[in-house]
């Protein structure tokens, strides 16, 4: 008799997303003809930089070809086309990192591998994450069994690190011992950076405890401040202790072109097996599972890591913090009280006024500017008391959710 995994019936119930959209639905069915400015969600909305668009093109192209077609890459474990991975190696030496080939696995986007590596630790794993947190570390922890049930805030098993004004948004390391950690630095949903010295305290952590730290970097490219950390392997001993994933998604606009990459390094040690298996293990398991990252779109990604290709990019990336400024300035202006982010990340985390919780101020700018931010409670229990507004959208609807908040807000 087949039964479902029945992990699956302990994922909350309201995911954050759908709640949003039916509230907004709900408003705008009650208003018509009013039309909301929605910085709620993290989807980027500007289009490709024309390199990346002429590699898509010429990709195509090859594979109508019989010359230049070609099918499943050579590569059968990271189905890299070729020079992609050394591209990616070339990215890190340029932070003083170094990092090997065959330590580069190619994705179709950092959240596929984020819920995939769990598949390759231990099922009593204990997992710790940072609060508020993005919801897929939760959630794919939930359905890999290593949560227990939740209590409506939190659930059992999971080790919560509390972020707030108080650690300027990043969390000390757990007093408990955490086997699994999801770092994310800059953050959604808080838009706070890691500093090295935080960063250090993690690492120094997880080799004492053998701990796996997962760092998810993907708006790493938004860091400008030279004094912070773009990769956990700018810190010492990170190699023996932190897988690293990346995306284009955030970077060069690929949220629905799709591409990732993840760091196993060879160095990396857990409980009870040798140096290499957990690389050779990943190995393994995307030779099964996984055929690869489209070649066409790898080819656009490769473009996007060329100097040129960083060139075109990082103008997208300032299009997005320059919106980013603009939000922060504008709130600030109203009296409302920004706690971080918006300098090195495309996030900014606001109070809510007067104690108000999160999605009762989710309600009034709805409803009061037509503005949909996204409510912090919806990102875990320290986010109770604050939102999140997104600087992703076009610069005009940016600066009209600004001018309407502004006029329109009641404080
Ligand atoms: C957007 C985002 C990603 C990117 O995911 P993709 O699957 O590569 O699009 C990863 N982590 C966080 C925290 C994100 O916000």
């Amino acid at each position: 008799m087949a039964k479902i995994n029945s992990n699956y019936n302990k994922l909350a119930a309201g995911y954050l997303f759908p709640e949003i959209s039916k509230r907004v639905k709900i408003f705008l069915d009650k208003n018509p003809g009013v039309s909301v400015i929605r910085l709620g969600i993290g989807n980027t909305t500007e289009p490709l930089v024309p390199g990346v668009v002429s590699a898509l093109h010429s990709a195509v192209d090859k594979l109508a070809d019989s010359k230049t077609y070609s099918g499943y890459g050579d590569d059968l474990a990271t189905y890299a086309i070729p020079n992609f991975r050394e591209a990616i190696v070339d990215y890190y030496k340029r932070m003083n990192v170094s990092i090997e080939n065959e330590e580069v696995f190619v994705s179709d986007g950092a959240k596929s591998d984020l819920g995939n590596l769990l598949s390759i630790f231990s099922n009593d794993s204990i997992v710790a994450v940072q609060d508020p947190t993005y919801p897929a570390y939760v959630d794919a922890s939930v359905i890999s069994g290593l949560t227990g049930t939740s209590n409506g805030q939190q659930y059992a098993k999971v080790i919560y690190m509390p972020c707030n004004e108080k650690n300027n948004f990043f969390p000390e390391p757990p007093k408990a011992k955490a086997d699994l950690i999801f770092l994310c630095s800059p953050n959604n949903p808080t838009g706070a950076v890691a500093s090295r010295a935080q960063l250090k305290a993690f690492v120094e952590y997880a080799r004492k405890n053998k701990a796996v730290i997962i760092f998810d970097a993907a708006y790493n490219w938004y860091v400008s401040d030279s004094a912070l950390p773009k990769s956990i392997y700018e810190i010492e001993g990170a190699s023996e202790c932190a897988i690293e994933v990346n995306s284009f998604s955030k970077y060069a606009g690929f949220t629905g072109v799709r591409l990732g990459w993840s760091i196993i390094p060879k160095k990396l040690m857990v409980d009870g097996s040798e140096a290499g298996k957990v690389n050779s293990i990943w190995n393994r398991r995307q030779c099964t599972l996984f055929n690869g990252a489209s070649n066409i779109v790898q080819a656009g990604g490769l473009f996007a890591l060329s100097p040129q290709g960083v060139k075109e990019n990082l103008g997208l990336v300032n299009y997005y913090l320059e919106n980013a400024k603009i939000i922060r300035r504008g709130l600030e202006e109203k009296g409302l009280k920004v706690v971080s982010g918006g300098t090195n990340a495309p996030y900014i985390w606001v109070r809510t006024p007067k104690g108000m919780k999160s999605w009762d101020f989710f309600d009034k700018i709805l409803s009061e500017a037509n503005v949909v931010v996204t409510p912090g409670s919806g990102f875990g229990p320290s986010g109770e008391g604050y939102f999140r507004v997104s600087a992703f959208g076009h610069r005009e609807n940016v600066i009209k959710a600004v001018e309407s908040i502004r006029n329109k807000l009641k404080l």
